[in-house]
């Protein structure tokens, strides 16, 4: 694996914890985690592997710029391993996440390149209410949103 021989030369130790992190988004390469749930699947076959060095494995994984985390106010962070520039967007009252892509979001990235420099991140958060919660509000609250 390549990432192993980054890893050395780096100086950093590809250790039982960082690998299970890994082969979790390997398995996993859509979706937003949290910490927990990244935690109780990884728990499930390495008994002996703690929240903490989990949570100390991301950390590091996220610095190398391997996975991203998002977080929304008020909620618990996610990791995701999908580095395709796309947006967040929350809703506030049932909190589900929908992703997009729009084109002009990679013209923005090339925009915000500059020399010898690799992004490995950038946040845009966007709230808001969903289809499904915006259903359920009384129409001329939304209507008032929308202007
Ligand atoms: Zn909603
Ligand atoms: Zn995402």
């Amino acid at each position: 694996m390549e990432i192993k021989k980054t890893f050395k030369d780096l100086g950093l130790r590809m250790s039982k914890q960082r690998m299970a992190v890994l082969e979790f988004f390997e398995e996993n390469k859509e979706g937003h985690f949290s910490l927990n749930e990244i935690y109780e699947k990884i728990s499930q076959k390495n008994k002996n592997i703690s929240f903490t060095s989990i949570y100390r494995a991301c950390k590091l994984l996220e610095k190398l710029g391997l996975i991203r985390h998002i977080s929304f106010e008020e909620r618990h962070i996610h990791y995701e391993s999908n580095l395709t520039p796309h947006l967040h967007y929350q809703c506030l009252i049932c909190g589900k996440i929908i992703e997009e892509s729009p084109e002009w979001l990679r013209e923005l990235k090339k925009k915000l390149d500059i020399k010898d420099f690799l992004i490995t991140s950038y946040r845009i958060q966007i709230h808001g209410i969903c289809k499904e919660c915006q259903d359920k509000y009384p129409e001329d609250i939304r209507r008032k949103l929308r202007t």
